[in-house]
């Protein structure tokens, strides 16, 4: 076994004079942004930094760019104003977003949850978490609870079990969800002892959080080993990230490396308009090729669903590249990934066929 995980936590670069005793760089305006948004790396992800605004360095060493951010709000997918509960956002009918934790084992610069990484809004207690089951426990209609934060792999073990048993003894609870950036940032919180405690609830999924192919390292690898081996099917969710994985080789790479780790790539954000992550903004368009770039060149498994998180708090909207030219009564009119079109006989008109327009809209 390696080194403890909270050994690994203790040693963590939380200091703009601590990035000199390997980088060379002016750290004054490093500190007068990290006095704003905290700066906390581990020196697991610390030392897979190669240089000085490499992609890694870009995602969790503080830049001046985040001071001079024009736009963006502190919270801009409305999630204080959704939250029934402290720390729990019911924006869908059939789901709720739990967050359990205020801490994570590497800030991102680009986190949607800017405004409260390091500085802890909600004091988690056993009463905060009691009073959120209860809510799950009372609306029958929530079939899926997906536990969040921050990143519940920083609690530990026993409190991770105490929100797992209480969940599941809800009968209408079908399934839940971890999302959590350890795997990546903090490989060496994915022990065993974890494992074998929740393999004991499922159905339970795990959606990890990569960014850039340099992160799939032989720990990230064994970490994901762990969970996949626990029973736990793996998604991912990446962030597009000006600077950082905004081209499709490097997403493709990315991509197929999660594949080989046995992580199911889930989701393609685009950024949320956050106050102070102005500077890893890319246009719609280039998500938009990027998915063009991967459906049919690379396994279907590879490819990530492109969103949009609406901003004012609509949920996520996907954004797909057009694949279809034109549809009429008797043809549908196709492209392929290669550009050649297609055409599709459409199924004969029945009559009394009458398909409600927003059929799912109640
Ligand atoms: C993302 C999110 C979910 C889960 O969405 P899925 O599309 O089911 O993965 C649920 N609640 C909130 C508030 C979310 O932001
Ligand atoms: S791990 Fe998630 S919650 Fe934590 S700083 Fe990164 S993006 Fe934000």
């Amino acid at each position: 076994m390696g080194q403890d995980w909270i050994d690994i936590l203790k040693d963590s670069v939380t200091r703009p004079e601590q990035l000199l005793e390997r980088f060379r760089v002016d750290i004054e305006p490093i500190k007068r942004v990290a006095e704003v948004y905290p700066m906390f790396i581990s020196r697991y992800y610390f030392n897979l930094i190669e240089e000085v605004d490499d992609p890694l360095w870009k995602q969790c060493v503080p830049s001046p760019l985040e001071l001079e951010d024009p736009y963006g709000h502190e919270d801009p997918l409305n999630e204080e104003v959704m939250s029934p509960v402290p720390g729990l956002v019911h924006r869908y009918p059939d789901r709720v977003l739990m967050c359990v934790s205020n801490s994570c084992a590497t800030y991102c610069r680009f986190c949607t949850r800017k405004r409260k990484v390091g500085k802890p809004v909600i004091n988690f207690s056993d009463e905060i978490y009691l009073a959120q089951i209860k809510y799950v426990k009372e609306n029958p209609r929530i079939r899926d609870v997906l536990l969040s934060g921050g990143d519940p792999f920083m609690l530990p073990d026993e409190k991770i079990e105490f929100l797992l048993k209480k969940l599941r003894r809800i009968p209408h609870v079908e399934i839940i969800r971890i999302g959590t950036r350890v795997p990546c940032t903090l490989p060496q919180r994915i022990t065993p002892r974890l494992c074998r405690m929740l393999k004991k609830y499922h159905p339970l999924y795990v959606n990890v959080h990569f960014e850039h192919p340099r992160e799939i390292t032989e720990e990230a690898e064994r970490a994901c080993g762990l969970l996949a081996d626990a029973g736990i099917p793996l998604g991912n969710q990446s962030v597009l990230l000006r600077g950082v994985n905004d081209s499709p080789e490097v997403m493709k790479e990315l991509c197929q490396k999660l594949l080989k780790i046995r992580v199911r790539p889930y989701y393609l954000f685009q950024m949320d308009p956050v106050k102070g992550t102005y500077h890893f903004r890319t246009r719609v368009e280039v998500g938009i090729k990027i998915i063009e770039s991967l459906v049919g060149w690379t396994s279907g498994l590879a490819v990530p669903r492109f969103v949009i998180d609406a901003p004012g708090g609509g949920g996520k909207i996907p954004v797909e590249p057009n694949y279809v030219i034109s549809i009429d009564d008797d043809k549908v009119v196709l492209r392929n990934y290669e550009g050649k079109i297609f055409i599709y006989p459409q199924a004969p008109l029945r009559e009394k066929v009458v398909v409600p327009a927003h059929a799912c809209v109640r």
